[in-house]
């Protein structure tokens, strides 16, 4: 059964470009350029990654990905027009798990769908295998704070954390790997699956948002610290 993915886009060209390469790389395509009935056929279709224009009509890639995000974990690619600091950002707030800032090489858009596709899968295996394992040392405990590997849920002070499932896997990782020097390369790689190209401000704005979430004083960070210029440290 090939992959399916669903692009969300509405500039004609690029339509086309997308989907005769994402066909003839294997994958089986369904297209639109009108955010609303993309979120439908995300629902009907059941796509296994999304490619996701930010400019649209009817809904903008944003409030498309927080009403997609409340329900489906699917991977989301997000093409940005610019080159602007405030789309990434925003994109990766709302739950985007990469983005391409337009234009874009056909060749760079395949291989990071790939990844994304990869990145998911062994996902689902992690979560098979834990669920398959409901023993009790799949949950991490850090003091007050517990990451709970069968239920992919952390808690502070028995409190569940409304994480993203990116902060999630951030702090998983970081919970599989305390008291080790994690370089922020090496976070990419692992948790967003970019062993390619790589944008470290991504881990720092992920790293910023999990402080706020579980340090007490998230300006003096106890929990995941900084080195500097090598990457991070997780404390617990
Ligand atoms: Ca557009």
């Amino acid at each position: 059964m090939p992959e399916k993915i669903l692009i969300v886009e509405d500039e004609p060209t690029l339509q086309d470009t997308l989907a005769y390469n994402l066909q003839r790389a294997g994958y089986e395509v369904r297209l639109t350029g009108n955010g609303l009935e993309g979120l439908e056929l995300a629902a009907s279709f059941q796509p296994n990654l999304i490619v996701l224009d930010v400019m649209l009509p009817g809904l903008d890639g944003f409030e498309f990905c927080r009403r997609l995000r409340q329900h489906s974990t699917v991977p989301i690619i997000m093409l940005t027009a610019r080159s602007d600091e405030v789309d990434r950002v925003v994109g990766l707030e709302v739950g985007a798990d990469d983005y391409l800032t337009k234009p874009f090489s056909m060749r760079e858009l395949l291989a990071r769908v790939k990844a994304q596709l990869r990145r998911a899968e062994m996902f689902r295996e992690e979560l098979r295998k834990a669920q398959g394992d409901a023993s009790p040392e799949t949950v991490l405990r850090f003091g007050d704070l517990e990451i709970d590997e069968s239920r992919h849920e952390a808690r502070l002070g028995g409190e569940p954390l409304a994480l993203k499932p990116q902060e999630y896997r951030l702090l998983n990782f970081f919970a599989r790997h305390p008291r080790q020097m994690l370089s922020r390369e090496r976070i990419l790689e692992e948790v967003w699956g970019w062993n390619f190209i790589g944008d470290s401000r991504t881990v720092d704005v992920h790293v910023r948002w999990l402080r706020q979430r579980i340090e007490p004083d998230p300006s003096k960070p106890q929990r995941i610290i900084t080195v500097r210029g090598e990457g991070y440290r997780f404390e617990g």
